[in-house]
């Protein structure tokens, strides 16, 4: 636990883990601090940074940062680690049971705290961005669990379309409920194997929602790439929503509604092949 010996009078660092989940309530907040591409956030580097102006981080709060600024100075200690169980874009709202994380305390000199009233207090000073689950102290065991374990996820999705829809297309598309092969999407492409991924899908609901609008629940095995299985991705998804309704399709708001985990109660999917340890959308 503890390493070197403290000074006389002072109580031994030592490491924690607290395991909680976590609801995101706005958007454009990422899930871990959002260091500037460019200077990595370097303290001598982003001075003269012209991506970041010095700041070193592209977005002011994360929910890390959120937790780690009160969480830190109470239990006094040095650094805070944040491991979550994947994690979401930063458009993109989590919402339902909330996404399991750990917030690993580095170097606590004062672990003793009442951990609600902390939690409490989190929550007050986020000002309604994030919601918090009950922190459970846990081994560090729980982060390989975590880090592991892949669960199907429900999203709820706005799309945008780009003509009018046939409505027996419509009807096809919102009774969907097989395998979708997905190219590794453009936009991660950089940072990810690129491959064709065998994942399922179900279409939980599909409706007009005004003019040119459709609302989409849909649940999906780990991995899926959802705003690109709407759009298509310029057919590195087949079959997509846009190919399956005939018309150009884009996705304007996506939330998790919820990631099933073991304690979820309802159906899963069948996965469509051995899950590739990968990222999520
Ligand atoms: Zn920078």
């Amino acid at each position: 636990m503890s390493s070197a010996v403290p000074p006389p009078g002072q109580r031994p660092r030592c490491n924690l883990w607290l395991e909680s989940r976590y609801r995101k309530l706005r958007r454009g907040l990422p899930q871990t601090i959002f260091y500037c591409p460019v200077c990595k956030g370097d303290r001598r580097r982003r001075v003269d940074c012209p991506e970041c102006k010095g700041f070193g981080k592209l977005t002011k709060e994360s929910v890390q940062e959120l937790i780690g600024r009160r969480l830190l100075p109470a239990m006094a200690a040095k650094e805070g680690k944040f491991h979550g169980a994947g994690r979401e874009d930063i458009d993109v709202l989590m919402l339902g049971r909330g996404r399991p994380f750990i917030y690993e305390v580095v170097g606590a000199r004062n672990p003793d705290v009442d951990l609600e009233a902390l939690r409490r207090e989190i929550e007050q000073r986020a000002e309604g961005q994030i919601e918090l689950q009950p922190f459970v102290r846990v081994d560090r065991k729980r982060v390989v669990y975590w880090k592991e374990t892949h669960f199907d996820k429900v999203y709820r999705a706005d799309v945008a379309l780009g003509g009018p829809v046939d409505p027996q297309r419509l009807a096809a598309a919102a009774a969907f409920d097989g395998a979708i092969l997905q190219r590794t999407p453009q936009r991660v492409a950089h940072r990810r194997a690129d491959l064709d991924r065998p994942r399922s899908l179900r279409v939980l609901e599909l409706q007009p929602a005004g003019e040119g609008l459709l609302q989409l629940r849909v649940m999906c095995q780990h991995g899926t790439y959802v705003k690109e299985w709407i759009s298509g991705d310029e057919t590195r998804t087949t079959p997509s929503l846009a190919s399956l309704l005939g018309v150009p399709s884009k996705c304007q708001t996506l939330d998790v509604e919820e990631i099933l985990t073991d304690d979820v109660p309802g159906p899963r999917l069948k996965p469509a092949a051995a899950t590739t340890p990968d990222a999520e959308p």
